[in-house]
């Protein structure tokens, strides 16, 4: 095994700045085969990533973690990408329903620690289920939409999944988004047509006004400090630290070198 840090991947970075969603798209398919997917909660920018998986014929799977709590809008959606696209989605599931969530630990989303707690029991927890299964998972976080994503990298790395993340549409500004779903008529979760900016569980969002910000309608109820559910690893606070190892064999690929050395 060989260590990878962000800071390995500063070059990286710097080559991809021009390259188009697609390209990226492909790069990940050669770098990565079949150790790569894509992790989409089904929202605008998911499904364009999930238009382009399917119109460049990459055959990457979808992970989808259902947490238990999703609209029905957003299980339907999924279902339509699915299968109007061609596309394997992986459903992932909590270890336990709601309701017996509820009846051992309260209603956990109340309180900002809560929060968290659910958070990490029906979203991260999850997702750790497909660790060790995928070197690289595709998101669909840009730039454009500012906070903590605002300077995201293309190519990330991710501690708890020890994987490395891949965002191609980080320079997507809102503009390329709306051409594309306009231009190829990308599925689209209808909740965004009712004010929902972002949409995640039933129980913490809500529409937002034309004049909130677009995060407002995440866990309103518990205020500005629960923006995140940080099932993206740029999104939580302190950034991108540490490192990940992966087989020395794709660390020198992806870094274009060679080494004899281990540390
Ligand atoms: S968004 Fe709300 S209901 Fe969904 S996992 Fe997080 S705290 Fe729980």
């Amino acid at each position: 095994m060989a260590r990878l840090t962000q800071a390995d991947l500063n070059e990286l970075n710097q080559s991809f700045e021009q390259d188009s969603p697609a390209d990226l798209l492909r790069w990940v398919k050669e770098m990565f085969g079949d150790r790569a997917a894509m992790l989409s909660a089904m929202q605008r920018a998911g499904c364009v990533v999930c238009h382009m998986i399917g119109r460049e014929r990459l055959g990457m799977p979808i992970l989808f973690v259902d947490t238990g709590v999703n609209f029905q809008e957003t299980l339907d959606t999924r279902d339509r990408v699915a299968k109007e696209y061609g596309l394997n989605v992986i459903t992932l599931s909590p270890l336990k329903t709601m309701e017996e969530q509820t009846k051992e630990l309260g209603i956990l989303y109340l309180t900002p620690e809560g929060q968290k707690q659910c958070c990490s029991l029906r979203k991260i927890e999850p997702l750790l289920q497909a660790k060790g299964r995928y070197d690289c998972l595709v998101g669909s976080l840009r730039r454009a939409e500012g906070g903590r994503r605002g300077t995201i990298p293309i190519v990330s790395i991710d501690v708890q999944m020890n994987c490395v993340r891949v965002n191609p549409l980080a320079n997507f500004t809102d503009e390329d988004l709306d051409a594309y779903l306009a231009e190829h008529d990308v599925i689209v979760n209808p909740l965004h047509s009712q004010g929902y900016t972002t949409i995640g569980c039933n129980r913490c969002t809500t529409p937002v006004l034309p004049n909130e910000p677009k995060r407002a309608g995440r866990w309103r109820h518990l205020g500005m400090w629960s923006a995140y559910c940080e099932i993206n690893p740029s999104d939580r606070a302190g950034g991108l630290v540490k490192s990940i190892d992966l087989s020395q064999d794709l660390v020198d690929r992806l870094l274009g070198r060679k080494t004899d050395y281990a540390i």
